[in-house]
Order: structure tokens, then C-alpha cells, then sequence
């Protein structure tokens, strides 16, 4: 099986220390079942400190949005709405439950595909609307005229950016209408002046490339200038979400796993992957073809760090300045709507070990898990991680018998339910009873896809905290930020 490949995850203060406390993960699963999330809502607010101190830096002011999407937690949501934070929210139910967690409705964004009651609700709750299309924008002044409401700040979502004389890639997006027809989303925003008001322009790009931002940055600053020259007065741009999110400790890890995998892939090294799997790449004529469908699991500018180099960007249209000296020269608000990185070291999956089987000759294992692949959905979006031991018998017990290489299953009785199709080198052989910790899942990773195959129960959620230096905890719906160390009193 060749020399263990290790890709160790990056752990904050906080999810270290909970990991270090393997008894009480041991019974908050033996009593709430496998698999089991476990979240630190305390997290979200340092996350939102780190964003805040890049706008403090550049002099910047506007509103960090959570896009609610990517995780559906009630005690993440409630200790957001403890901070003076907004979130984006993508549904009907999204904007309920943001309105009970104590978000007032200016401290919401609706965006996304809207259907009639989620539109009507964010209208009469009076939230701002993210709006992507003219057709859009008909429907809501038409609900706003039809049912007598006061009215409705709106942001116009833009697609389809193009830097100046240069050819450039410009992502098509099925969200939001293209720039070059900005003039008939204003022109219908004039028509519907007596029950809309445009308060800023908007973009999300599902991207890493910084160029790419700054460019749809830029576009977003012009049309807000053609705003103005016709008697508009918005003032807000919001650039969405995609700050990402680093999810691995060591760079060298990372560079020698992706080498690696090229070797296997080329046949110079046993494989590293259920059955040669590739994430994108295969052989061909002694030569590697296609591309690394993978996350850049180590991403060292991500979060804050991201959002900071996206504002040092030159606008070139704009005489070549840096985009955070323009907002600021403009006096525009910056709204951002982060899911992931917002959630970054938010919180783990905890999944039991129910049985381990030898496999091959090689020395790999079975490992068949309490958990469906949908459950903990790293390798849906491409992220390669270790998990973490929790041995039953107590940390470090059966150290000795080295690394080995193990396939983790689901428990579904479908031969593609892999929770990574990777190999994975564990420290030790794992047991039946002991528990796998996959860290830093809230962002995607623990309800966006789970579902309920077999009448196999969903996990369930809890919220933990710090608490004069042991750790305590809720179930997620029982969570209310009531006392400064959360939980209820
Ligand atoms: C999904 C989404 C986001 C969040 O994206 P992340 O990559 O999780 O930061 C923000 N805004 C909109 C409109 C989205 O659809």
C-alpha cells in the first residue's frame, strides 16, 4: 500500500481542545446516536471579528450577511443573531427561521430563486430582496402594489462581468442578469418606483479566482456610477460569498498527496483511491489528462485573509486605484455574504466505527462507519481530510501497530456509499466502538445533502461550549445565547 500519505486537518483552539475530550463525545453519541454533529457557536462570532477587522483596516463600513445555506443550525443562527451580523437566507424557511433567532428584518438579504410566499414574506417583513431579473423585479412590485405594502429595498444581482479590452473568461452564471443589460433591470426599477427603492448592486461568484472578483467588482462600482447619473441613489455593493476556507495543516501535506495521486494515477505508485479512482485525472499514452476535481484543501488566503487581497485589487477602468480606496472614496457600503468560511472550525462530525475487516493483501481495511456518505458530504465537495481516533478505550491505548491504510464505507447497502474514496492512513488500527471525528464540517458538510435512505435517521445536532474550562452542551434547537457562555439559565 506504500508509504502513508497524511492529510491532517487544521484545528483551532477550540476544536482541539473539544477533540481532547473524547469522553464526552463518547457519551453524547452513545446517547443521541451515530452520526452526530457537534457545533461551536462561539466560533461564528470570532469568524465575524476576523471579517470585521479587514473593514476596519481599509476604513470600510457595511454588513457581513451569513448565507444560511451552508449549515441549517439553530444555535449557530441565534449566536449570529446575538452579534450585530446580518445573513443571507436562500427560502421560505430560511427566512422564518432567521426571523425567530432574532434577526430584525434589516439585518436580512433574500437571494436566490424565490417562490411567491417566500417573496411575499421577505416584502411584508420588509427584508431587502436580492433581485435577478427583470421579470423578478415585475413580481415583487406587482405582490408589494397587489397587497398594499410599505416599500421594498432592493439589490440587483449582475452576472456576466467582462474586464476592459481584454477577453476574459467571464463565468456564466444561471443567477442574476448579465451587466450589459443593466440598463433594462434600471429602467424597470424606475417604472416600479412607488413600490421598490434600489439600495445597491450585487454579485456571487462560486469561484477562487481573485481576478475574476475583482473584475465583478469593479463592473458592480460602473454601474453604480450609471445609477447615480440617472437620479438613483443606491449605495451598497454586495459581493457574496466564496471566501473559502483552509482546511489542512501542512502545506507539504497537501503538495506530496496531489503528487501522488499523479504518480498512482500514472501506475508509479500503488493507488491511493478505491479502485484507482483519479478526482479528475486519468492516464493517457504515459501522460496525465484532466483536472483535479479536488477543494485546494490548503488554502492559506482564506476567510478574511481572502476578502483583504480582494480589495487590495486595482481597478484598472477606474484608474488602476485599489478597490478598497474606491469604496471608501465613493462612501459605498461593502455587504458580504460568507457561508463557508463564516463557519470554518464550527463545528465536527462524529461517526462510530461498527465493524473492521481485513481487505486484500496489502494490509488495507474495511471500515464500515454509522454514517451515510450524504451525512458528511467533505468528499461531495472535493475536500480531502483525515479523521481523527476516538478511541473507545481512551486516547492513545493501542498507539503501537503503526499506521494503516483503511477504506471508510457508509451504511447504506450501496456499493458507492463511500464516505471518501480515498485510501486513508489511520495512526492505529481503529475497533468496533470507537468513534471517527471529522473536523470542520459545518460548511456543507453535515445537512446540505443528508437525507433519510433506508429510514436511516439523519444526525442529530448539538451545541457546545466553553464553560470555566470544561466543555458544555445543548441539543441545537435547545440553544439560546440566554447567559455570556451560551446555553440556558
Ligand atoms: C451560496 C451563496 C453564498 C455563500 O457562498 P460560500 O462559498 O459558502 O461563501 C453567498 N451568496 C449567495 C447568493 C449564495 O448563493
Amino acid at each position: 500500500m506504500g508509504r502513508p500519505l497524511h492529510l491532517e486537518p487544521r484545528l483551532g483552539a477550540r476544536l482541539r481542545s473539544l477533540l481532547q475530550s473524547p469522553g464526552l463525545l463518547h457519551l453524547l453519541t452513545d446517547a443521541l446516536g451515530s452520526p452526530l454533529n457537534v457545533l461551536v457557536p462561539d466560533q461564528i462570532a470570532e469568524n465575524l471579528e476576523r471579517f470585521r477587522s479587514v473593514y476596519r483596516r481599509h476604513h470600510l463600513s457595511g454588513q457581513v450577511f451569513f448565507a444560511h445555506k451552508a449549515n441549517r443550525s439553530s444555535s449557530l443562527l441565534r449566536r449570529l443573531a446575538a452579534t450585530d451580523a446580518g445573513v443571507d437566507v436562500a427560502s421560505l424557511g430560511e427566512l422564518q427561521h432567521a426571523l425567530g433567532a432574532g434577526f430584525a428584518s434589516d439585518r436580512i438579504v433574500a437571494t436566490g430563486p424565490k417562490n411567491p410566499q417566500f417573496l411575499w414574506l421577505a416584502a411584508r417583513a420588509g427584508v431587502t430582496v436580492g433581485v435577478d431579473s427583470v421579470g423578478e423585479l415585475d413580481q415583487l412590485a406587482g405582490l408589494v402594489r397587489g397587497h398594499a405594502l410599505p416599500r421594498v429595498r432592493v439589490l440587483l444581482r449582475l452576472s456576466g462581468f467582462e474586464a476592459a479590452g481584454v477577453r476574459v473568461l467571464s463565468r456564466r452564471s444561471r443567477f442574476g442578469s448579465p451587466v450589459r443589460e443593466a440598463d433594462r433591470l434600471l429602467e424597470a426599477v424606475e417604472r416600479h418606483r412607488d413600490t421598490v427603492e434600489l439600495t445597491g448592486v450585487a454579485y456571487h461568484l462560486d469561484t477562487t479566482s481573485l481576478t475574476e472578483k475583482a473584475t465583478a467588482l469593479e463592473g458592480c462600482l460602473t454601474v453604480l456610477e450609471e445609477c447615480r447619473s440617472r437620479g438613483l441613489r443606491p449605495r451598497a455593493v454586495d459581493i457574496g460569498g466564496g471566501f473559502g476556507v483552509n482546511y489542512l495543516a501542512h502545506q507539504e501535506q497537501w503538495e506530496r498527496y496531489t503528487t501522488q495521486l499523479t504518480e498512482a494515477v500514472l501506475g508509479r505508485r500503488p493507488p491511493l483511491t478505491w479502485q484507482g479512482h483519479g478526482y479528475g485525472l486519468r492516464a493517457e499514452g504515459g501522460t496525465v489528462r484532466g483536472a483535479l476535481g479536488l477543494y485546494p484543501a490548503h488554502r492559506p488566503v482564506a476567510g478574511e485573509r481572502y476578502l483583504d487581497e480582494l480589495l487590495a485589487q486595482p481597478a484598472p477602468s477606474l484608474g488602476g486605484r485599489p478597490l478598497a480606496a474606491l469604496l471608501l472614496e465613493y462612501l459605498y457600503d461593502l455587504h458580504i455574504e460568507p457561508g463557508r468560511a463564516l463557519v470554518d472550525q464550527c463545528g465536527i462530525t462524529l461517526a462510530r466505527v461498527l465493524e473492521v475487516r481485513d481487505f486484500g493483501t496489502g494490509g488495507e481495511l474495511l471500515v464500515r462507519l454509522a454514517l451515510k456518505a450524504d451525512d458528511m458530504a467533505l468528499e461531495e465537495h472535493g475536500v480531502l481530510m483525515d479523521p481523527v481516533v476516538l478511541p473507545r478505550d481512551g486516547a492513545g491505548a493501542r498507539a503501537e501497530g503503526g499506521p494503516v491504510g483503511v477504506h471508510l464505507f457508509g451504511s447504506l447497502c450501496l456499493e458507492t456509499d463511500m464516505i471518501t474514496r480515498r485510501t486513508v492512513f489511520l495512526p492505529c488500527r481503529p475497533e468496533p466502538g470507537d468513534l471517527l471525528a471529522f473536523a470542520n464540517t459545518a460548511g456543507y458538510a453535515m445537512d446540505f445533502h443528508a437525507g433519510h435512505a433506508q429510514h436511516q435517521p439523519v444526525a442529530r445536532k448539538v451545541a457546545v461550549w466553553e464553560d470555566g474550562g470544561s466543555w458544555r452542551w445543548s441539543l441545537d434547537e435547545q440553544y439560546w445565547p440566554t447567559t455570556p457562555s451560551g446555553g440556558q439559565q
